[in-house]
């Protein structure tokens, strides 16, 4: 083959089938290989010049901190990070705008089943940070993604604010 017309070819490296697609053309001399990790290939995926719009991001875990003290809540969606974190905002914001009493806003909050974070904003009259909130984990297998926020979960520790159990125990499936 003409040298210059030759051209590198990058093969996402996954498991040992692009190897042996790029022994086979090495063997014949086709066009010379590169092998890259993943990683790569992801990182050139989300590179910065084509960032998508932080809202618009589906199928991630997240975490949103409180602005008061070093406490922060973990979830995951399916769905676009910013529909998901305004629903919660809306629920923080529907609980801590109402005059309760503190005996009211108990009763009120565990009637509504409202989540760990609307708990926390309303009891401790804590603020969110919500433009801090940050994705940690990207994944659009469900299952995988649940079992992404158990382990963020899991490393957030103590500072969690958290009363439910994870999805993940979803995945240990009925007896
Ligand atoms: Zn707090």
């Amino acid at each position: 083959m003409d040298s210059a017309n030759r051209r590198l070819v990058v093969l996402p490296y996954v498991e040992d089938t692009p190897e042996r697609i790029a022994r086979v053309m090495r063997k014949h001399q086709v066009i010379p290989v590169a092998m890259t990790p993943v990683k790569t290939l992801k990182s050139l995926l989300v590179h910065p010049k084509d960032k998508q719009e932080k809202g618009e991001i589906t199928d991630c875990v997240y975490k949103i901190s409180c602005a008061s003290c070093e406490k922060s809540y973990i979830g995951e969606t399916g769905r676009k990070i910013g529909t998901r974190l305004k629903e919660q905002k809306t629920e923080v914001e529907s609980i801590t705008s109402k005059p309760f009493t503190r005996n009211q806003r108990a009763s009120s909050l565990s009637e509504q089943n409202k989540s760990a974070l609307t708990g926390h904003a309303s009891h401790d009259n804590h603020v969110i940070n919500w433009p801090a909130s940050t994705i940690l984990d990207r994944e659009s297998d469900k299952s995988t993604r649940w079992i992404k926020e158990a382990v963020h979960i899991r490393k957030e520790g103590r500072q969690l604010l958290t009363s439910f159990f994870p999805n993940v125990y979803c995945l240990l499936g009925n007896p």
